[in-house]
């Protein structure tokens, strides 16, 4: 099962010391192999990338630092 999460705007390119933010939190179903992320696509997106759980039961997206998350 592929979890989509472009859905959201990535803020990353936006940071600032004054607009720090933490990652945004994204909790994907159990079930899910892995994800993938575009930071949002647009000018805040990234090349689309696909992380597997492999094992763990978060992956950080090393472009944008969503943190996805599985459910329990
Ligand atoms: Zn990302």
């Amino acid at each position: 099962m592929l979890v989509f999460a472009s859905n959201r705007a990535c803020r990353k390119q936006g940071k600032t010391m004054t607009d720090y933010k933490t990652p945004e939190k994204i909790t994907v179903d159990h079930h899910a192999d892995g994800v993938s992320c575009d930071g949002g696509g647009g000018a805040l997106g990234h090349p689309k990338v696909w992380y597997g759980f492999d094992g763990k039961n978060s992956i950080e997206c090393s472009y944008c630092d969503r943190l996805f998350m599985k459910s329990s």
